[in-house]
């Protein structure tokens, strides 16, 4: 647990560190009468070695210390709780942030590599997908790019670097687009490219044409529900705003944009999105706009009644989109014992 001081974000006066550019700290340092490369010494402190006191850094001078001190915590998350799941491949964090609300971010384990970390980018989210315990959170607000940046950074204190960041924790990230951007330029910066970072969306069209035009080049997987309209509509009740056509046309400008390959994210529920027609359906939809998709069996939630196929019915609609010529991988529910699985993540309860 994070105790201190000078990381525990108690002083809601103080700013933190994490969130901060070089040139944000290069700055800081010529503002305040230091030479601009403590700035970059800074930098390299707080984000590869992973500092967690300012009087760590032993190669900038005792004063700026001091001055940074005075000026800044080193990051705006407080570590609460970790739980790990029983195989070891998951291992579920929670953090308090200044104002008393919290996340959770996930370490999911890959074998003979480094892990991946699954991260939040707001409290809660406004979604309302009918499959996800976060939904009956409701929106309590979004997260800042430093409480999205430090997530990784923590995180990476705690394991290692990353081998793949996946924004597909807590929250919709193209609903906080300003935030997103920001700390997909500082991951950037620290050498995190977005080729390893996958952003998740249930399809926000606006949002979609935007990080295209962002310059920004994640990955990106969209959650789709159901290629069916009306289905779509009842298990992701904001696509209402954007219909599957709409939807697929942002998809295609985002390929065209940044030549990435679009990956659709299809959570199997038993009786209500796994039937043949279900599966002939988003054939369609992923072949006409060439996308990859990703079946994943729904991870249970205790508020919910919902169950996942059978393995029996899985391999079927699996086989299905193959004869469509459609690629398709399983995605194995890592952490789903502890509640860190794919739709599980939640710190509060609505009302
Ligand atoms: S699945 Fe994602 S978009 Fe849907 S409610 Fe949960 S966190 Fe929000």
């Amino acid at each position: 647990m994070n105790t201190d001081p000078d990381t525990a974000p108690t002083d809601r006066n103080r700013p933190s560190v994490i969130g901060l550019t070089e040139a944000d700290l290069r700055l800081f340092c010529r503002e305040h009468g230091f030479k601009e490369f403590h700035g970059s010494q800074v930098f390299h402190w707080v984000y590869v070695l992973g500092g967690k006191r300012f009087d760590e850094m032993t190669d900038v001078p005792a004063s700026l210390r001091e001055t940074l001190a005075a000026s800044f915590v080193i990051s705006p998350l407080t570590l609460k709780e970790q739980v790990e799941s029983k195989n070891h491949d998951a291992v579920k964090y929670r953090f308090s942030l200044s104002d008393g609300l919290s996340i959770e971010s996930v370490a999911l384990q890959n074998a003979g590599t480094r892990p991946s970390f699954c991260i939040s980018s707001q409290v809660g989210c406004p979604v309302g997908c009918l499959f996800c315990a976060t939904a009956g959170m409701g929106l309590l607000r979004n997260l800042t790019s430093s409480e999205i940046v430090a997530q990784v950074v923590e995180l990476s204190r705690l394991h290692t670097r990353p081998r793949s960041i996946l924004y597909m924790g807590m929250g919709e990230p193209l609903l906080n687009m300003e935030n997103l951007t920001a700390s997909l330029r500082l991951f950037e910066e620290i050498d995190l490219s977005c080729k390893r970072i996958t952003v998740s969306t249930c399809g926000v069209v606006p949002g979609i044409i935007h990080l295209a035009d962002s310059g920004e080049r994640p990955r990106l997987a969209v959650s789709l529900g159901s290629a069916d309209e009306e289905r779509r509509k009842t298990l992701i009740p904001l696509a209402a705003r954007w219909p599957l056509e709409r939807l697929g046309t942002a998809i295609a400008y985002y390929r065209e944009k940044t030549k990435r390959r679009v990956s659709i994210e299809y959570t199997l529920i038993r009786g209500i999105n796994d039937s043949k027609e279900d599966a002939v359906a988003l054939a369609r939809f992923a072949g006409r706009f060439f996308c990859h998709v990703n079946l994943i069996r729904y991870n249970r939630v205790d508020a919910y009644d919902y169950k996942p196929p059978d393995t029996k019915t899985t391999e079927r609609f699996k086989s299905l989109l193959l004869e469509k010529k459609i690629t398709v991988s399983e995605r194995y529910r890592k952490g789903a014992d502890i509640q860190a699985a794919c739709g599980q993540l939640v710190t509060q309860k609505s009302g």
